[in-house]
C-alpha cells in the first residue's frame, strides 16, 4: 500500500458499544511499537478517551490477563512466529471487532521484507553472519518463526483496517472515536510517519 493511496478503513461498521465504557484491548506483535506511540500521540484527547473506553489489556497497563469479552481489539504487527499466530487468535475469538492497526498488521510492511528468502537464510543472517560475539541460532524459549510474515488478516478475519506507517494519531482518534459511537469510519488518506 503506497504512501499516497486511498485506502478503505473499515469492511464493516457496526459496532454495538456495550453499556458502560467500550471495552478496549491492543496488542503489539511483530512491529516496533510506533502504532502504540502514535496512539500515545492523541495526547489530551486520551483524557477524553478515557471517560468512554476502559483499556483491559495492553502494552499501556499492568492487567496481563485478555478479557473474555472486549469490543474492540486492535492489534499494531505483523504474524510473523506461532506466538503471534495464536494471540490474533485470541484477540479474534474475544473481540467483537479486530482492527488492524498499521501498516506492519495491514500488508507485513517492513518484517515481510525477508520473506523472499527461506527461513535458514534469515536466521543465519541475523544469529550468525551479524553477530561477532556468541554465534548461535536461539531455540530455548524463543517462539519458532513462520516461514512467511503475514499481515493480520492472513490469519483471521480482520473489521477495520487503519494504514500508515504509524497512522497519525488524528487518523487513530477519528476512527476510534466512530467505533466507540457505532459509526461506520470513513475512508481516509494513508497517512505515513505521523503525517
Ligand atoms: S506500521 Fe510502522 S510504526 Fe507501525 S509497527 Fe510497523 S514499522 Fe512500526
Amino acid at each position: 500500500m503506497t504512501a499516497q493511496a486511498e485506502a478503505a478503513t473499515a469492511t464493516q461498521a457496526s459496532t454495538q458499544p456495550a453499556a458502560g465504557k467500550v471495552k478496549v484491548a491492543t496488542i503489539w506483535l511483530d512491529g516496533c511499537s510506533g502504532c502504540h506511540m502514535s496512539f500515545l500521540d492523541m495526547d489530551e484527547r486520551l483524557v477524553e478517551l478515557a471517560e468512554k473506553i476502559e483499556i483491559v489489556y495492553s502494552p499501556f497497563v499492568d492487567a496481563k490477563t485478555l478479557p473474555s469479552q472486549v469490543d474492540v481489539g486492535i492489534i499494531e504487527g505483523s504474524i510473523s512466529n506461532e506466538e503471534d499466530e495464536h494471540k490474533a487468535r485470541l484477540f479474534r475469538d474475544r473481540c467483537k471487532l479486530l482492527v488492524s492497526l498499521g501498516d506492519c498488521a495491514v500488508n507485513g510492511n517492513v518484517p515481510a521484507m525477508r520473506n523472499p528468502f527461506k527461513l535458514e537464510t534469515v536466521y543465519e543472517r541475523a544469529y550468525l553472519e551479524n553477530v561477532n560475539v556468541n554465534q548461535q541460532i536461539p531455540t530455548d524459549g524463543v517462539p519458532a518463526l513462520l516461514k512467511t510474515v503475514r499481515p493480520v488478516h492472513g490469519v483471521v478475519d480482520v473489521d477495520v483496517f487503519i494504514p500508515g506507517c504509524p497512522p497519525s494519531a488524528d487518523t487513530i482518534h477519528t476512527i476510534l472515536s466512530d467505533l466507540i459511537e457505532g459509526r461506520t469510519p470513513e475512508p481516509i488518506k494513508v497517512t505515513r510517519f505521523g503525517a
